[in-house]
């Protein structure tokens, strides 16, 4: 549907998941994930990545870009979204933990995919923003809280995967310890202002940690409040 501005969010839609497919594909042989599961992209073609975006920059909303979305952040780029929910290969019972909601586009395309997310946002403005979004949108299986995520969420725990959306010096013990036995984690892992590491790691049933690394990638750092 057009809306008299010629802004056509089903067309642009359909262009960034074509983007996101030929991103998928180019990557495959570092990642070993050259094709995104029908669930996945059902998931991120059915978000209004729009509604997550500051007005000022809905003109770029279906690039395939991160985009600033105030208080120094970022919004994801889709195709790491994609990739960063492919990888954590939760189904439609996981319950899972993100860190770092941000605006909470990621959020809105796990909460399509598993039944219930919990999301930690450590600046209370994009936390309120990004709940209200999600409700306003209409998802009801997303509890966002404020703090800090590297301390994982013991109430809610354990989780069948656990996402993190901000750089990590250090992969965070809580993390690792909310996560059930099968369950997955990806993270971003390395120093601020370089690339830094995305890596899948996988708890056995035994409790024993497996880590890959998957992919070059570049997010804004994980940022450790003092308890
Ligand atoms: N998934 C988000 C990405 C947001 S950028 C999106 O697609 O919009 C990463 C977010 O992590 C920022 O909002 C930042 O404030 C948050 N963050 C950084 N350190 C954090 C921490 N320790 N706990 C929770 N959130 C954190």
């Amino acid at each position: 549907m057009n809306d008299g501005s010629g802004f056509d969010p089903e067309s642009e839609r359909q262009y960034l998941l074509q983007r996101v497919i030929a991103e998928t594909r180019e990557t495959g042989g570092t990642t070993g994930c050259p094709v995104l599961s029908r669930r996945v992209l059902e998931a991120l073609a059915a978000v209004p990545r729009h509604y997550f975006v500051p007005a000022a920059q809905r003109d770029w909303a279906y690039a395939d870009i991160p985009l600033p979305i105030g208080r120094g952040q970022t919004i994801s780029q889709p195709f790491i979204v994609a990739l960063m929910t492919e990888l954590l290969a939760v189904g439609p019972d996981a319950v899972v933990l993100e860190v770092g909601t941000g605006s909470g586009y990621q959020t809105a395309v796990l909460a399509r995919l598993v039944r219930w997310v919990y999301s930690m946002e450590r600046i209370p403005e994009l936390a309120d923003a990004a709940a209200r979004r999600l409700q306003e949108l209409g998802y009801d299986n997303v509890t966002v809280g404020v703090g800090d995520g590297g301390q994982g969420w013991e109430e809610h725990a354990p989780f069948d995967g656990v996402i993190v959306t901000a750089a990590a010096a250090e992969i965070p013990p809580a993390l690792v310890q909310h996560l059930k036995p099968g369950g997955r984690l990806v993270i971003p892992v390395g120093l601020p202002g370089r690339t830094q590491d995305l890596r899948l790691l996988s708890k056995d049933e035994r409790g024993v940690m497996h880590s890959h690394s998957m992919l070059p990638v570049v997010f804004v750092p994980l940022i450790r409040d003092l308890a």
